[in-house]
């Protein structure tokens, strides 16, 4: 693989780390490798491909030409030395798992989790001997309370979807670190690399989400993870290759290599646009309350300022009457898309307690600080004045609920 590009800054890395088009015929864009096996020059050649003594491509569930350059495009982004590519979020982190847990050991993950992810805890391998325990990672002590010897691994999304709540990344790890034999893994969707880069305070696997900001187009499902050379060989030997199957298809490598290009200049509207829709929905008096990292009135500030580069592109509010002005809000939106996903283009919006968050019973989402009115939004790259005209209009189809403010308008 051609790394001469590792020195430069982060687009240009996204741009052409890995590829040098004189080794393709001049082919400007990476050629797409759709082919499943690979030819052995001699039975020798192949038997050391399968002993792991020769490197080479042999089957795209194992490598592929086009994979392999979109995980070192990832590994240099993330500033990690390998990753793995997977045909869904989900993919990259249940091979994770599969790959690091045992019966017998125990989780430590936060308190707020992706649906599916809290789902594969606790519907998956808690089921398999595997013990997991919700802490709140903010509190430092409640950390150093349930680390134990059986402790194999540490698990937490900052932002956590939907509610945004930040973990300490540099803090957990080191804590975490002081026991022996525990893996550090981050869910960095929210972010990406261009906005947070986890192994560099301290985490030793990243995954992702790829389906979200890093493809951009909401055109593929996609999952990565990156680590250090040999952990990244333990999860695609064994939870990519066997346990798992998740593999992506080189045409998605394509796509998502597409989306690379422009991650930094999208992600710095995503953030700008929802700074300015953040600011708008503060403002407004239909609304309960807002969370989001760029305004000052979020509760970890600081640590969003210290730990991101900028503030991101999802925003969780909640109306005054509920999920009941939710819904209605909801459906008087005509630019904001009601769909679940995010970091596409187009702007979304969805209710996480029915929607992408309906793993958890009633229950179990109060208990991990994700309300029923809660709305999620995925602020996308339209022009920001459409966006926030389309909010006031939704809005105002809302304030007729707020009887506070129709007492106070005829007094
Ligand atoms: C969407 C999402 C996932 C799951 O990814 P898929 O590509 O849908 O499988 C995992 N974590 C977070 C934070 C997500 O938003």
């Amino acid at each position: 693989m051609n790394n001469k590009h590792n020195t430069f800054g982060f687009s240009t890395r996204a741009i052409h780390h890995g590829y040098d088009p004189k080794d393709h015929h001049g082919a400007l864009v990476p050629p797409i490798y759709l082919s499943a096996t690979f030819a052995f020059p001699t039975a020798e050649y192949g038997a050391a491909c399968f002993a792991g003594e020769a490197s080479g491509h042999f089957y795209t569930r194992i490598s592929n030409p086009t994979l392999a350059l979109l995980e070192s495009r990832m590994a240099t982004l993330e500033n990690g030395e390998a990753a793995v590519a997977f045909s869904s979020g989900m993919g990259a982190i249940a091979a994770t798992f599969w790959t690091l847990l045992r019966p017998g050991d125990e989780v430590i993950v936060s308190q707020t989790l992706y649906g599916c992810t809290f789902a594969l805890l606790h519907h998956g391998i808690g089921e398999f001997g595997i013990k997991v325990r919700h802490v709140d990672l903010t509190d430092l002590a409640a950390l150093r309370a349930a680390l134990s010897p059986a402790t194999r691994m540490l698990y937490c999304e900052t932002p956590a979807n939907p509610n945004l709540r930040l973990v300490d990344i540099a803090a957990v790890a080191e804590l975490a670190h002081q026991q022996p034999n525990v893996t550090v893994v981050v869910d960095n969707t929210y972010c990406t690399p261009y906005l947070q880069r986890p192994l560099e305070l301290g985490a030793d696997v990243v995954v992702h989400s790829a389906t979200k900001y890093l493809s951009g187009h909401g055109d593929i499902t996609a999952g990565i993870a990156v680590s250090s050379q040999a952990l990244a060989q333990r999860i695609r030997l064994q939870g990519l290759k066997d346990l798992t199957g998740a593999v992506m298809s080189p045409q998605d490598a394509s796509l998502l290599m597409r989306g690379l290009k422009t991650l930094a200049l999208r992600m710095d509207r995503h953030c700008s646009n929802a700074q300015a829709v953040a600011e708008a929905l503060q403002a407004h008096p239909a609304v309960q309350w807002i969370t989001y990292p760029g305004l000052r009135c979020f509760p970890q500030y600081e640590l969003a300022a210290r730990q991101m580069k900028q503030s991101g592109g999802m925003i969780a509010f909640e109306l005054k009457g509920g999920i009941e002005t939710g819904r209605r809000f909801m459906n008087a939106l005509k630019l904001f898309t009601r769909a679940v996903s995010l970091g596409d283009a187009e702007s979304l919006a969805q209710h996480p307690a029915s929607m992408t968050h309906s793993t958890y019973t009633p229950k179990e989402r109060a208990q991990h600080g994700i309300s029923e009115g809660l709305v999620r939004l995925s602020v996308g790259l339209e022009d920001v004045a459409d966006l926030l005209a389309d909010l006031q209009q939704a809005l105002a189809k809302c304030t007729r609920v707020a009887p506070r403010h129709a007492v106070t308008d005829e007094h």
